[in-house]
């Protein structure tokens, strides 16, 4: 007899391990299975995320900020840095693999504290929702289960014109394990993760060219803010080349001639090391037995409805192997969405309103739509700014860049997008969607008191410039 559970979910990363706790709390007995082991070959949960992806990118990215900081930052605090800074790269990457670690193990307590049952080795769904499940000694076992989540997640893609050598030529994570600063660093892609792998490495001293094919810098944001965003990371050193798509690579020994082309017809660049940041793909590979009945689509993502179920009745798929944005609270919010679901409940997703962030700094964040798009809908709309250089928390902190928008419908006054380039844009934009969720009008955001000096405050001027009422900023639209 084979074993069987209410839930099995193929998958850790923060779509399928979320998903196989929420299971387990709402009193169905889960199991969820991963294949990834860690450098030691131990069994490491957390997905991409926790392992390659949001959180070591993090660790990196305020180390490196801290280095910065203490390196041009300090002067202007009247803090004397004249004895030299310097920057130890293995115990930075040494630091990042520790949080993995602490935090890789903390979801292997969560799955024990819950009465998650961990399965170790590849899933593959067969026919009539069993789950075959290849070990590492290489045994196999079927499972059995009333409700199958998938959440194998997603992989880099990889572009012919630069194969990923993991040395020269590396991915996002590669890019995290450098031993040493890369003197002459290219990266592929001005993306989330191009922008914010090349801005670690330009902090701590590489000379940064980013290479991107399209004439657009951050298609998906405001125009105003990714106006802003390629002034500020310009000056901050990343060598951006908008419109300029790699054709080829030849690696020689330990460098790499890249060629690309733009306006100008066919160039040629050297760089000691390149990041290939061009996306990434969602993983079905040996997912899905050939008779397993669920669908995937023609870019390779598995075929879902708006509350991700496949086509196969209690057979479900989450994260970033279905359609929508490529981000870990998107994929999160889905496993509980589906486990409620499965428990009878009527949960929706709000996908119109999922945060997207970029750990820059500033940083860059925004939620809801951005003008350009409600304009090409046609939608009448009022808009309000406040710069943090008007911000007195801002100056304190003499991290002045930036500002705060809010767009609001100019019939109703409803905040349909709230966009931040700054100090903390990330938070402040998680306020933005907390009002937008509860249908705040801009004129609601005006009313509410916030604490001085904060941060925030920014958010409440630009809320109260959309009708003309800003306190600290002269008004551009009169009352
Ligand atoms: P994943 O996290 O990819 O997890 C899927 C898991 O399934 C993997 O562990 C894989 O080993 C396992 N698996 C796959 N197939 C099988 C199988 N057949 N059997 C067993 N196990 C299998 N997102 C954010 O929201 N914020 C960020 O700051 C952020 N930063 C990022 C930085 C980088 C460098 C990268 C690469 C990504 C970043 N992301 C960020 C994206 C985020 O990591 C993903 O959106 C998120 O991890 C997707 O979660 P998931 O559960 O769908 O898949
Ligand atoms: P994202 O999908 O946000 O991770 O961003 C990846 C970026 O890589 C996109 O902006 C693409 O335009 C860019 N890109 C893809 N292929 C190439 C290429 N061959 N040369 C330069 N940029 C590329």
């Amino acid at each position: 007899m084979s074993q069987k559970f209410d839930v099995v979910v193929i998958g850790a990363g923060p779509g399928g391990y979320v998903a196989a706790i929420k299971a387990a709390q709402l009193g169905l007995s889960t199991a969820c299975i991963e294949k990834y082991t860690d450098k030691e070959g131990k069994l490491a949960l957390g997905g991409t995320c926790l392992n390659v992806g949001c959180i070591p990118s993090k660790a990196l990215l305020d180390s490196s900020w801290k280095f910065h900081e203490a390196k041009d930052g300090f002067a202007i605090h009247g803090i004397n840095n004249s004895a030299g800074v310097t920057m130890d790269v293995p115990a930075m990457v040494g630091r990042k693999a520790n949080i993995v670690k602490g935090l890789t193990s903390g979801v292997a307590t969560l799955f024990k504290a819950n009465g998650v049952t961990s399965l170790q080795g590849h899933g593959k769904l067969l026919a009539g929702k069993k789950v075959e499940i290849t070990k590492p000694d290489g045994s196999v076992e079927v499972i059995e289960a009333e409700n199958v989540i998938l959440a194998p997640g997603s992989r880099p893609i990889d572009i012919p014109p630069a194969p990923v050598d993991q040395n020269v030529i590396v991915d996002s994570t590669g890019a995290l394990e450098f031993q040493a600063v890369p003197k002459r660093l290219g990266v592929i892609g001005a993306g989330v993760i191009g922008l914010e792998l090349g801005s670690v490495w330009s902090r701590l001293g590489a000379e940064v060219t980013v290479l991107e094919a399209l004439d657009t810098f951050l298609l998906a944001a405001d125009t105003a803010v990714s106006k802003e965003a390629l002034k500020t990371l310009t000056k901050q050193g990343l060598d951006i080349k908008l419109g300029a798509r790699v054709t080829g690579s030849k690696v020689n020994g330990e460098e790499v001639v890249v060629t690309y082309t733009d306006k100008d017809g066919e160039q040629t660049i050297t760089f000691d090391k390149l990041i290939v940041a061009v996306g990434r793909r969602p993983v079905t590979t040996d997912l899905l037995a050939s008779d397993s009945g669920v669908n995937i689509d023609e870019r390779g993502f598995i075929h879902v409805d708006d509350h991700c179920a496949t086509t196969v009745p209690g057979v479900y798929a989450i994260g970033d192997v279905v359609r929508g944005m490529m981000l870990a609270h998107k994929a999160s919010e889905e496993g509980i969405m589906v486990v409620e679901r499965i428990k009878g409940h009527k949960t929706q997703m709000n996908y119109d309103l999922i945060p997207s962030v970029i750990y820059t700094h500033p940083e860059i964040a925004w939620v809801g739509k951005n003008e350009q798009q409600l304009k090409a809908e046609g939608v009448e709309v009022n808009v309000g700014t406040f710069p943090f250089a008007a911000s007195g928390r801002a100056m304190a902190a003499n991290d002045t860049g930036g500002f705060v928008k809010v767009i609001a419908d100019a019939k109703t006054d409803r905040v349909l997008g709230v966009h931040v380039i700054g100090p903390s844009a990330a938070e402040l934009v998680q306020q933005g969607a907390i009002g937008m969720e509860f249908g705040t009008s801009a004129e609601d955001l005006g009313m509410m008191v916030f604490s001085h000096p904060t941060l925030s405050e920014a958010l409440h001027e630009a809320a109260l410039a959309v009708n003309g009422g800003a306190i600290h900023i002269a008004n551009k639209k009169k009352r």
